[in-house]
This record gives C-alpha cells, sequence and structure tokens, in this order.
C-alpha cells in the first residue's frame, strides 16, 4: 500500500465528526475582562488530545490565558521543509441564542450538518488538520521534515496569536502554512487587503447658532464621507483585479462626533473634534505607502474645504495588505495533486474575501500561504452556523495528502 493510502486509512468520518463536535461545546468566544472568556479551555482540549496522539507540544502564551497551542510530528533536519496546519480557537459571539433553531454551543447533528458557533469558522477545520496530522504517527508514516499544527489565538481579534507564532523559533522555521478556514475546499491563493482608517477632524466649538464663530469639524467630516466612493474609484484602477476577489472597497463603518472623549453631544454645541473610519479593503497592487499617500490627500481636500480645521488620520490595526501565492509555488501544486487524488476531481480556485492568520505569516515570513477548509464561506458569524460532515472529511484528506505531497517533495 502507498504511504498516501496508509494514511488515508486512518482518518475516520466518525472522528472528525466528534472531534469537531467536542470543541464546539467549549465555548471560546473572547469577552475582555471576563477571566473564563477566552480560548483558554478549549486550549486545554486539543494540548490534550495532541499530547495522547504523541505530538511535541508547545503552549505558547500569547497573552495572559490565551494559549497557543502547536503541536508536532518529526524535526526540520537541513534539506527537509516544515509545513504549518492552522487554526483558531477563538470564535465570534453567538449574538441573541434565541435567534438560532439549534443552540449555540450544542453541536446538534442534523441531516449531514453541525450546527453551531465555530463549526465552520473554524472548529471544524481544525479538527479535520489534528485528524490528518495525528493520521501519520497511527499510520507509522512519518513524514520527512516536520509537520506543525497551530491552534491560535485571537483570530477575530488582533491576531495576537499568529503575531506571537511568528516571532518564535517554530514559527520563524515554518516554510509553508495551509490556512483551515471555511472555503468550500477551494484553493485560495489570493486573500483582500484590509485597512481600518480613522480620521480625526478638529475645528473649532461654537454655539449651534452662530455657526460662523466656530468651525465645524462635522461639516469637514462630509468631506471625507464624500470622498469614499471616490477613493473606492481610484483603488479599483491602483489595484490588480482578480477573477476571484471583489475588488476593492470603501465602506464608511464609524462616525462619532463629538470625537471620543471630546464632551458630549448637546443639540446646541458645535464640537471640538469629530470621527469617521473608513473599511478599506484591498487587492494585490498596493503597497503601505500607496495607501498611506491615498489617505493623506483625503485629509488634504477635507483641510481645503474648511479652512483652519486639522484632519489627521491613523491605522485602527497594524496593515494588512492583500496577499498572493503563485500557482508555480511548491505548496500549490503540492495542493493540486492532493485535491486530485482524494476527490478525483480538478480543483477549484477561489479568494478570501477578508484578511486571516495567513496574513500575517505570508507579510511577516514571506512564506506561501493557501487558504483552504471546510465550510460555507459565507456562514461565520451568521446564525445558524453549520459545517458539512463531508467537507470535513474531505478536507482532512485533503490536507494529509497535501503534507504528505509537500514534505517529500
Ligand atoms: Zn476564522
Amino acid at each position: 500500500m502507498s504511504a498516501l493510502a496508509q494514511v488515508l486509512e486512518q482518518i475516520n468520518i466518525d472522528e472528525v465528526v466528534e472531534l469537531t463536535r467536542a470543541l464546539v461545546r467549549i465555548p471560546s468566544v473572547y469577552r475582555p475582562g471576563d477571566p473564563t472568556g477566552t480560548e483558554s479551555r478549549v486550549a486545554g482540549f486539543v494540548e490534550a488530545w495532541l499530547r495522547d496522539e504523541g505530538f511535541a507540544v508547545e503552549v505558547q502564551e500569547a497573552a495572559p490565558g490565551r494559549p497557543n497551542v502547536i503541536g508536532s510530528i518529526g524535526e526540520k533536519t537541513p534539506g527537509t521543509r516544515s509545513l504549518l496546519l492552522e487554526g483558531h480557537t477563538d470564535v465570534v459571539t453567538e449574538g441573541e441564542p434565541g435567534e438560532w433553531s439549534w443552540p449555540p454551543f450544542g453541536a446538534e447533528l442534523v441531516n449531514g450538518r453541525i450546527y453551531g458557533r465555530g463549526a465552520a469558522d473554524m472548529k471544524g477545520g481544525l479538527a479535520a488538520a489534528m485528524v490528518a496530522a495525528a493520521a501519520f504517527r497511527r499510520a507509522g508514516v512519518l513524514p520527512r521534515g516536520k509537520l506543525v499544527v497551530g491552534a491560535l489565538v485571537d483570530e477575530e481579534g488582533g491576531m495576537l496569536g499568529v503575531r506571537h507564532l511568528v516571532r518564535t523559533a517554530v514559527g520563524r522555521e515554518l516554510d509553508a502554512a495551509i490556512i483551515c478556514e471555511p472555503e468550500q475546499n477551494e484553493l485560495c491563493l489570493e486573500q483582500r487587503g484590509v485597512v481600518w482608517a480613522r480620521f480625526i477632524v478638529r475645528g473649532r466649538m461654537a454655539h449651534g447658532a452662530m455657526p460662523e464663530a466656530g468651525i465645524n469639524p462635522i461639516a469637514a467630516l462630509a468631506v471625507i464621507l464624500d470622498e469614499a466612493p471616490a477613493l473606492q474609484k481610484r483603488l479599483r484602477k491602483r489595484c490588480e483585479r482578480s477573477r476571484h476577489l471583489r475588488p476593492p472597497t470603501v465602506t464608511p463603518t464609524i462616525i462619532q462626533g463629538p470625537a471620543r472623549g471630546v464632551g458630549i453631544p448637546q443639540s446646541n454645541v458645535i464640537p471640538a473634534a469629530a470621527e469617521v473610519t473608513l473599511d478599506v479593503r484591498l487587492t494585490a497592487g498596493i503597497d503601505a505607502d500607496g495607501i498611506r499617500g491615498e489617505l493623506e490627500q483625503i485629509c488634504a481636500k477635507a483641510v481645503a474645504a474648511f479652512p483652519g480645521a486639522k484632519v489627521e488620520w491613523e491605522a485602527v490595526n497594524p496593515f494588512r495588505l492583500a496577499t498572493r501565492v503563485e500557482r508555480s509555488e511548491s505548496l500549490v501544486k503540492a495542493m493540486v495533486r492532493a485535491v486530485r487524488a482524494v476527490t478525483g476531481r480538478a480543483p477549484v480556485y477561489g479568494g478570501v474575501p477578508g484578511s486571516t492568520d495567513g496574513t500575517i505569516l505570508r507579510t511577516e515570513l514571506g512564506i506561501p500561504i493557501v487558504t483552504c477548509g471546510p465550510g460555507d464561506r459565507l456562514i461565520p458569524h451568521q446564525v445558524n452556523e453549520f459545517v458539512e460532515i463531508g467537507e470535513l472529511l474531505s478536507a482532512a484528506r485533503i490536507y494529509a495528502a497535501s503534507a504528505l505531497n509537500y514534505l517529500e517533495a
């Protein structure tokens, strides 16, 4: 029997399903200020599971009470590679439980689907990665190099987990990563980038009945809102078109006047400052300086329209630019062969509409990443989130075959 057949024989659908359900049943919504509202319980479960399966396990405290769990098989020796199967343990809020048809942390199995918060995003993908990697040890097939399973924290927030990982030894030696996010098992070689730009407009306080005595920051802020569609148009010209990604978008998401920390709102007071946040999504083709230039141009327009106003912008989060990996990368070739081998079909290519932990791995380490995992792309963060168990099984098989192809190459 081939090594691949031996490994695939060890991947059992019931196990992937039950592991996904066990992970979903451990709530892991991050709730600041609540010591029990972190990923630590589900991380502890993952750690124990990996240890039982004979993985070498490293627990990294990315933030207090927020541990990354890294399991690995094998060592990266000269001439071999290290491949990461990446997942995150945090989930977004379940929202109003009454809106769900099934309990959000019940992991009910109905008509071939597992329902619950995180079923698709992404405890299903994490479970598939864990079972895929464990199958190597069970089959007695040790891959060349190192196969790593990473269960990271805070993907849905500031990505503290992956930012921590890239500064550690196990992170720095990675050669490639498969990001197990819900993408219907498509091979996603591109991800849109995101920049959250907060504009702070400072004017001069005055009585609402005598606006000529002040400088109204809200009126100047309107210039920024007005410029958003023009910025979107310019970005669509500057950035590359992609078959798999929506073009750049510029979306106002927060408006505050008075700005935070600048007095209370009063109907007859022109506030001293106001602010607006633009959620800017990007495709490849523009760098950080290019974005900065565009945002500064908007500030200049607002100032030109309202002399005396002061307009600045700041990045709410570190920039996450768009990422792209070429089809000629050996990771991609390994995955294409894997998909053909386990599904009998050519892969479907796709694109990730937002950014993922993979964005940080790609930009900080410069390694190739491919996002591929079980679950409908549109289902994350909705009520009645689910994952199809057929996709779970395919994902685990694709991960195992990809790892074998990539590490043996
Ligand atoms: Zn996710």
